[in-house]
Order: C-alpha cells, then structure tokens, then sequence
C-alpha cells in the first residue's frame, strides 16, 4: 500500500479536459482563460473596489507586490521569522533588507506588539501571513502600518476563499497575494494573483508581469496581442498561461466542496487529537476558513521520533516550516527576540491533508499518533 501523503491534488475529468480544450485552441498564451481565471477569483474576493491580476507563480506575485508598494534596495520590510522561504527571497530580489519579527504562540502570526520594536525609519512595508487556517488580525495590522506609514503585503497564499471577520480574504488588505502552486487548496499547476486597491497599481501590476510591456491586457484576453506599445518601466515574465488558467478556473467551480471537506477533516482532526495531551492543535473552529495545512505542535525532543514513527506505519508528514533565521543566507538579518519561532520550528508538524479526504483516513493518523505517545508511556 501507499503511504498516505501530506499533500494530494484533487485533479479529475474536468481540469484535464478544459486543459485539452486550452492546448487545443491555439493561443498558449496569457489569453481569454486568464481572463475568465481573474474574474472567477474577483467573485471569490467579491470586491468591486479590488483589482485582481493572474501571474505564474505565488513568489511572482510577492515580488511584484514590494515593488508596487514601493520597496527599494536599502528599505526594511519586516516580516515573521516563520514563514515560507519565498517571502524571504522576494525581499532581496528587490534590494531591500529582511527584518525577522517574531510570532505569536497561539496564533503563529507575526507578533505585532513585538513588531512595534523593530520598526526605523527605513521600514517600508511589513508582510503579513495567514497560517493555514489561522487568519490574520488585519485589523490590528492595519492600526499599526497607519501608526508608522507602512505599506502592508498580506500573503494569503494559504487562505484563498477564507474569511476574516465574514469578509472573504482579498477583499480588505493594501496588496494581496495569493498562490495556486501544486500543493495549494486551488491549483493552477503554477499560479499566482495580485490583488490591489487602484486602476493605476493594477496597470502597473500588469507591466510588471510582461516585460514592462504596456500591451493593453483587453487585447490579449481576445487571444491576440498588439505589435506596437511602449515600454517605460524594468518588467518581469510572470504572466499566466491559458493551460494553468483553464486549470484554475475548474478548481475555483470546487472551491466550496473543497472547502467543506477541508474544513471537515480538520474538525476531525482536532476532535480525535484532543484527548492525546502532549499534541497541541490549532486554535481555530474551521467554521470561515479553507484549510491548507491541518498542523500540530509536540514537544520538541518527540518531534522527529513521532515522524519516523508515522512514517513507518505509512504516513507521510510535512515541517511547514524552518524558520527564517535558520538558514545560512538569512541568519545575520537584523532581527528581534525570535524564542517562539524557535521552539515553534522544533515542534510543528502538517499531518495529512487533502480535499474530498476520507475521514477514516484522519482516524487512522490521530489514532496512530495516540499510539506513539502511549507506548513511549508504557
Ligand atoms: C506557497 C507559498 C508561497 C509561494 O507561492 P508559489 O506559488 O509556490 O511561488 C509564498 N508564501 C506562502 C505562505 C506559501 O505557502
């Protein structure tokens, strides 16, 4: 038998046929299913004064999101210590310097009262995250970039069709980022999205992602191009392709049978484990959000046994993630007391989860979990 793997994609009948459809048309392209692709995610944000562009991947997207915030090389931009590598390298490709700020313990979000300390006068931008089912506090965000003049980078790379306070995430931050890689609820193969507050950042957006070409998008999405424009600005190539769009926008017509069934299997989760002491599960009712990752934290010194041990009874598991500062590029960053992203790196552990999951298959993990720390009792 297979071992039960931590990530699993959901692709069927639908996405490889409007993938054949898409090879088939002619135009392989950013063309008329990006165009359907970015106006399906505009009804998940459902926000008339948001402007959604697609690019090709999730760290695409934080790229082009610094730069449209401004972010220059010799700028700060604070962000959590426990968050994904991609974040980090975003922030250099665009000169500027990664300033670690802690999380917090129970929600595992940047720690904004830490925050308050790190913040000179080059902080530009600070990047925010929601954890796989744990939102952000945007609006405690929001109070403390006004106080300093900040622009905010919210990765929602984790939360695409979650909720904060019943507004669906993208719908409410400065700039907001979203992924739709392999492994994400919503895949596109590779994807990404860049929601912003203005026509004028979404142009900019948008030149970004081609070359600096101010090819008018209209014309693309009609599968053609223009053959004269004007280029002003240093731009990248992180368009979307019809192929991962037409993908996408079969995924996004899931999105509510993807969520329930997340949702689901972490409620399950959560009610198996619960009875297993030295497992700490997420603090969260699974009622607003779509879950990426379903995480627990054990102690420290159990962490890896308790790996080695799923792994031999055929369960697969994850480290979302090392931290930040651990790693060799990144550990002289200027940084602030990090001692809950330290312990947090030694005791996070992403279980098995997938959409349309059975739930005798969350049994199976809880219960093999409860066995591991009842034998090392015995
Ligand atoms: C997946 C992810 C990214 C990067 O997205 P890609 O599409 O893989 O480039 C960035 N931040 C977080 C939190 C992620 O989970």
């Amino acid at each position: 038998m297979n071992d039960i793997p931590v990530f699993k994609p959901l692709i069927g009948p639908d996405e490889i046929g409007a993938a054949t459809q898409s090879l088939e048309m002619g135009w392989l392209g950013m063309g008329s299913y990006v165009a359907e692709f970015e106006e399906k995610i505009g009804e998940v944000i459902n926000a008339p004064d948001r402007f959604v562009s697609a690019v090709s991947t999730g760290t695409a997207a934080l790229h082009v999101a610094l730069l449209v915030a401004g972010v220059k090389p010799g700028d700060e931009v604070i962000v959590s210590a426990f968050n994904c590598s991609a974040d980090y390298q975003a922030i250099s490709w665009v000169g500027a310097d990664i300033v670690f700020c802690d999380c917090d313990d129970d929600t595992l979000e940047m720690d904004i009262d830490k925050a308050e300390a790190l913040v000179s006068d080059k902080t530009k931008a600070i990047i925010i995250m929601d954890y796989d089912c744990i939102i952000s506090d945007y609006d405690k965000v929001e109070a403390f970039a006004n106080k300093h003049n900040l622009r905010v980078i919210h990765d929602a790379c984790h939360s695409f069709g979650s909720f904060y306070k019943g507004k669906p995430v993208g719908s409410y931050s400065d700039i907001c980022v979203f992924s739709f890689d392999p492994v994400k609820t919503i895949t596109c193969l590779d994807g990404g999205a860049v929601v912003v507050r203005t026509e004028e950042e979404q142009k900019y957006v948008r030149e970004l992602r081609l070359l600096g070409m101010q090819q008018p998008s209209e014309v693309m999405y009609q599968n053609k191009r223009a053959w004269t424009f004007d280029v002003e600005r240093v731009g990248y190539r992180y368009h979307m392709l019809n192929l991962h769009a037409a993908i996408g926008v079969q995924q996004i017509a899931k999105l509510d049978q993807i969520r329930a069934t997340r949702a689901a299997a972490s409620k399950r989760y959560s009610e198996r484990l619960a009875s297993v002491a030295q497992v700490r599960t997420p603090n969260s009712s699974f009622d607003e959000v779509n879950p990426f990752l379903y995480y627990i934290r054990v102690p420290q010194e159990d962490r890896d046994d308790l790996r080695a041990y799923l792994k031999e009874k055929g369960i697969d598991t994850g480290i979302h993630w090392q931290p930040g500062h651990w790693f060799s590029l990144w550990k002289d960053c200027r940084k602030g007391d990090l001692s809950v992203t330290d312990a947090v790196g030694h005791e996070i552990l992403s279980l098995p989860l997938h959409s349309m999951m059975e739930l005798s298959v969350v049994d199976q993990v809880s219960d093999t979990i409860g066995d591991f720390f009842a034998n090392k009792a015995a």
